[in-house]
Order: C-alpha cells, then structure tokens, then sequence
C-alpha cells in the first residue's frame, strides 16, 4: 500500500495529510500539539507517539514546520539513526542557506533532503494548478514523483538543495510587497470614504502588472535602462504625490515613503533620467 508520513500539522500540513488520505495513502501523522492530528485520526490517518515512530513509519516523510528552527527541534528528539534511509520532502519555508545545511547534516546522517516551497496556500493543496519548487537530487525526486504529485505538480529546479528555498523566497519577496502595497491603497481608499470591493475593479487593473513584468524582464538581462518610457524623476514626484495623498488621507505614510526613498537613492547614483529599472544596480549595491 502506497503510505507516506507527515510530520507538522499546521494549516498545510493538514492540507497535505488530508489529500494523501483523500489520495488512499496510508498516513502517518505527528505534531507537536498531538490534538492538532484528531481530525485526520478520525479520517483514518495513524498517529505516531514518537517523532522517531514516526520517522520509521515510513521511507518519504514530508515535512511542513514553521521553519528550519523548528525542524531542528523536531528532529533532535529522536535519535539520529531514525533518519538513515528517509527520503525528507521538506516543504518547510526558511532560507537557502538553512536548506542548504539541513540537507548536508541530514546526509551525513543517510538521509535525502528534497527541499520544496510550496507555491499555494492550504486550499490550494491538491488542486491541478498548484505547483511546488523542489530541488535536489533529481534521481530522488523522479523515484517519489506519483507521491509528491499528490500534493501539487513539481517545478524542478536544480540539484543545488537551496535553490527551492531561494525561487520560493523571491517569490515570495513579490507577493509580500504587492500585497502590502494593495493594502495600503485599501487603507487609503476607506480613509476617504471609499468601500475596499467598490476599488477593487479599479484595483485589479493597476496590479495587472503582467505586461510590465514582461517588457522589463528583458531589458534588465540587457541591462539595457535606457529612459524611453519611464524616468526615475518621474518616479519621484510621482511617490512625491502617493506620499502627500497618504498624509493627508491621515494614513501611515512609512510604505510609500520608503519606494520614495529607494527612487530618489536612484535619482542621487545619476539615473534620473534612466528607466526604474536601473534601480536593480543601486538596489545590489546595499
Ligand atoms: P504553521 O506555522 O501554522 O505550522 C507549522 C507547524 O510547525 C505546526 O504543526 C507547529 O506545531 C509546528 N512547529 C512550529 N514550531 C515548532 C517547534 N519549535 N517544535 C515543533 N513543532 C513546531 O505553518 P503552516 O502550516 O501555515 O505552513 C507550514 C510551512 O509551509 C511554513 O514553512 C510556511 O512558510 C509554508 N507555506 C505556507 C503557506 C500557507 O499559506 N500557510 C503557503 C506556502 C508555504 P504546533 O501545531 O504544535 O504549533
């Protein structure tokens, strides 16, 4: 029988335990808070009493902890001969670096990371879309490929364990900032009386940024930054304009204040007239 083990039980563990249930795997379950597995112990899901029971339990762990910390802590409390011959999909979040040592300390104990980041929040577990990056060795990753599509589809990226870690960080580095700057337009929207749902259409255009993430993409492997469609100067008065706006809607003015301060930087390293493209070169610098 197909039979996999889960080890963390926040909202994507249990994302990921309730599709390999759904899925006819046979599930093996352990979380810090034991009460966190009674739903998928009633489902079906087999609760382990140990960390080391339940790293035994099974050759593909899948891992889903807050972060690299806490699979340090998980992990010390078995013993390290637990780990020989686990194949740990690690879809723990941390940086490239911690994934990069996790997978070497767990090798020298024979064991195989497989670092994921998973690309869709818990709904999203299971879904035909979702995708996770993973990295590492490839031959491992093919062997347990039917498994880790129970989850999501796998965008490989490279044997190099941080890779996943870093594809996952920059995207998430996007989404983060976009997603904080649609919240403060919101708040600055409701400051004036404006309903967040009656912006949202006018919302969805301005963040439909595909079409300049596309033209620029290839501009900048160019390092072309020629200013013949945007200006840092403009920029400028144009953050100039958000950032009054934004006071005087009595809203906190410390995000827009910081895109103004990163443009003017690009204004004082000789770019005004340049493409905000050229604020990559003065962004590396610091
Ligand atoms: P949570 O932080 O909610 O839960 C993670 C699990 O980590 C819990 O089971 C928690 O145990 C456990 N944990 C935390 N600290 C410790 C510790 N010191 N010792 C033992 N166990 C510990 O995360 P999510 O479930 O939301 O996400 C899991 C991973 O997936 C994260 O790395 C996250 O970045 C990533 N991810 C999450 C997404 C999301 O939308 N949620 C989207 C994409 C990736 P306990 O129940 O006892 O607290």
């Amino acid at each position: 029988m197909k039979s996999v083990t889960v080890i963390g039980l926040g909202p994507m563990g249990q994302a990921m335990a309730g599709a390999y249930l759904g899925s006819g795997y046979e599930v093996t379950v352990w979380n810090r808070t034991p009460a966190r597995a009674d739903e998928l112990v009633a489902r079906g899901a087999r609760r382990a009493e140990s960390v080391e029971a339940a790293l035994t339990a099974n050759e593909l762990v899948v891992l889903s902890l807050t972060d690299y910390d806490a699979m340090d802590a998980v992990l010390a409390q078995a013993p390290e001969t637990a780990l020989a011959g686990r194949t740990l999909a690690n879809l723990t979040s941390d940086t490239p670096e911690r994934a990069r040592q996790a997978a070497a300390w767990l090798a020298e104990r024979g064991a195989v990371q497989l670092t994921g980041g998973v690309q869709v929040p818990p709904p999203g577990i299971g879904t035909p879309d979702a995708m996770t990056y993973y990295s590492g060795p490839k031959d491992v990753i093919e062997a347990h490929r039917p498994a880790l599509e129970v989850l999501t589809g796998i965008e490989y990226l490279g044997e190099d364990h941080g890779l996943a870690a870093l594809y996952y960080q920059i995207g998430i580095d996007m989404f983060w900032t976009a997603l904080t700057g649609y919240l403060h337009g919101q708040a600055v929207a409701e400051a004036n009386g404006i309903p967040a749902e009656d912006f949202l259409p006018h919302a969805v255009k301005f963040m439909d940024l595909r079409y300049f993430l596309e033209f620029y993409a290839p501009r900048i492997t160019a390092g072309n930054h020629e200013g013949d469609v945007d200006r840092i100067s403009m920029g400028v008065a144009s953050m100039e304009h958000v950032l009054r706006t934004t006071q005087a809607s009595g809203v906190d003015g410390s995000l827009p204040a910081a895109v103004l301060k990163i443009f003017r930087q690009g204004v004082t390293a000789g770019h005004g007239q340049n493409s905000l493209t050229s604020l990559i070169g003065v962004l590396k610098r610091h």
